[in-house]
């Protein structure tokens, strides 16, 4: 193997250790702690997973829980007073409502409810808007965690092709929105790509996001490259990315790993996020 491994785990440690004293210090400047709201709406055990671990890695960071359980027959109108109330709550600093809602609510109108300066997910129009423009707001914790890894490791992301297979609002679109942000060229491909190999295999900096386990080989890989596998897919092997690791490994520069990579990123961003938000609401200057 010539790729050196991304430790994604190691790198959210220290970004959580980084959120931890700067959760202090806005205690010491405004009194109280920032708050994060997680919204989980009926019984999906993977959602219910994913919201546990972000109450905890939260609460370890100092960051208050003021977490809500609805029942899954709760309706339209139910779940978005209880959004507005976290919106009025000026302990509630960060709002995540945990999608998918079940059937019969529309998760993307709710989403819409959540008040920009509180959006930790950056998934509202008005997040979306402001990544594009490049202006100031919140943006979605995976491609965040993304672009942290990236310069943790030192990668020049100015000049550089960069690829991203995937176009999904919640990966493919905003990484592809962040690293044109930071001046790279950046080409987003999908399901209708011609010769996505090709395409694949012209990137210096190759960004998987696309659901379908091991499918970028090693002709998709340029020498050198450094390789994001963001996939997570359970298969009877275990839990792999999207990319063939072995094969690329021995292509890349730098490669993550399926679990451990991309994955804890998540969370550790979120807890940034929350913190970011929280300074918004005090009239800080943030980026
Ligand atoms: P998604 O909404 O299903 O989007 C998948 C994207 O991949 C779509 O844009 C789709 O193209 C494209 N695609 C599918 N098959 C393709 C093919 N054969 N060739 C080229 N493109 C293809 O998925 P997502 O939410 O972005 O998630 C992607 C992966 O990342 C999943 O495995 C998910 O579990 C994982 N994920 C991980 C994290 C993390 O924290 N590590 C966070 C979120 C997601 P079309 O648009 O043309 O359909």
């Amino acid at each position: 193997m010539t790729a050196t491994i991304i430790d994604g785990r190691e790198a959210a440690a220290r970004v959580r250790a980084d959120v931890a004293r700067e959760v202090a210090e806005l205690v010491e400047e405004s009194g109280r702690p920032p708050g994060l709201a997680t919204i989980l709406v009926g019984d999906d055990p993977a959602s219910e997973v994913y919201v546990r671990n972000k109450r905890k890695v939260s609460e370890e960071v100092g960051i208050t829980d003021h977490h809500r359980h609805m029942a899954a027959d709760v309706s339209q109108d139910e779940v978005a007073a209880a959004i507005a109330e976290c919106n009025d709550d000026p302990e509630v600093s960060g709002i995540l409502l945990q999608l998918p809602v079940p059937k019969g609510l529309d998760g993307a109108a709710l989403t819409g409810l959540i008040a920009p300066e509180k959006d930790v997910d950056g998934l509202t129009p008005i997040s979306v808007g402001r990544l594009v423009k490049g202006t100031p707001g919140l943006r979605p914790c995976t491609p965040l965690g993304i672009i942290e890894l990236l310069d943790i490791h030192g990668v020049s992301i100015e000049g550089a092709e960069a690829v991203v297979v995937g176009r999904s609002d919640l990966v493919g679109k905003p990484v592809a929105a962040l690293l044109l942000k930071r001046n790279a060229t950046v080409t987003t491909c999908h399901s209708r790509t011609r010769e996505l190999s090709a395409v694949c295999s012209r990137a210096d900096i190759l960004i998987a996001a696309i659901g379908r386990p091991r499918m970028i080989g090693p002709e998709y890989v340029k020498a050198g490259a450094v390789v994001i596998d963001v996939g997570i897919n359970r298969t009877d092997d275990g839990l792999v990315g999207d990319v063939d690791f072995e094969a690329a490994a021995e292509l890349a520069s730098l490669i993550t790993p399926v679990p451990g990579g991309v994955g804890p990123m998540t969370p550790a961003m979120l807890l940034r996020n929350t913190v970011r938000a929280a300074r918004m609401q005090l009239g800080a200057a943030v980026r």
